[in-house]
């Protein structure tokens, strides 16, 4: 995984998951070009999945709540029941981790984190939504828990951050930038800073959690998009407002 992210034409305009040299797993981040902002979650999740070539491929989302609630996908068939073409809501939770092979999984986005897990040795899959409310809370770490509950070992995992609002471009409120100060201040000095006056830095900030729970930082990659500034390839809510569509994170193990 250490080649640089790049957008594919190929695949209809998707910024592709940096896994050369696994065969199997496949996914990425969709871009605006083949998501309108008009379409529903599972309008543009089915969407994303067909443009990577999973069409048989049965699709998870969460109904997302900005928790840090994981859900585990054990089993293919409780959720199914043949439909493999369909898809399957979960509710309340902002991230999915499974071991099952031939599930594809995915969250939205539009300046919150999408983070994508895949643990090598044992074939493990996941990915997480994480925006303020679900970095504070460490829902990277309870993927982290979640994968070690169904075997996965941290060494062997790969970590890679989707387009999301960059710290250039998040300022938040006096109140909060303090609070994150003050519960991550373990992680201040660790490798780069996650906060910058009031402008926080969320994906370095779930970067340093990973780093400080024993994930390899050579494991881990990020986009490099900001999703603010890159409002022309990806959606953000702080460029657009409400009227911004969202971006699908997906990562499926097809075998
Ligand atoms: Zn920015």
């Amino acid at each position: 995984m250490s080649q640089p992210c790049q957008l594919t034409e190929s695949e209809g305009s998707i910024l592709s998951l940096p896994l050369k040299g696994l065969d199997w797993v496949t996914g990425g981040s969709s871009t605006r070009k083949i998501i309108p902002p008009t379409y529903s979650s599972a309008e543009a999740a089915l969407i994303m999945r067909n443009a990577l070539n999973l069409e048989t491929v049965p699709l998870i989302f969460c109904r997302q709540r900005h928790t840090d609630r994981i859900h585990v996908v054990r089993e293919r068939t409780e959720l199914f029941a043949g439909d493999t073409a369909g898809h399957s809501v979960i509710d309340s939770c902002d991230g999915l981790i499974s071991p099952v092979a031939g599930v594809a999984l995915a969250v939205f986005t539009a300046d919150c984190v999408p983070i994508v897990f895949v643990e090598e040795k044992h074939r493990i899959v996941g990915v997480v939504h994480a925006g303020w409310r679900g970095t504070f809370a460490e829902i990277a770490i309870r993927a982290l828990e979640s994968i070690g509950a169904v075997g996965g070992d941290t060494r062997y995992l790969r970590v890679w951050f989707g387009p999301a609002i960059g710290g250039c471009c998040y300022e938040v409120g006096e109140d909060l930038a303090g609070s994150f100060a003050n519960k991550f201040r373990h992680l201040i000095g660790l490798d780069g800073a996650f906060l910058s006056g009031r402008f926080l830095d969320l994906v370095q900030l779930n970067k340093l959690q990973l780093v400080y729970a024993g994930v390899p930082i050579s494991h881990i990659q990020t986009s490099g998009f900001c999703t603010k500034d890159s409002v022309d390839l990806f959606y953000s809510f702080r460029a657009e407002g409400e009227r911004a569509g969202r971006i699908v994170t997906l990562v499926a193990r097809t075998k």
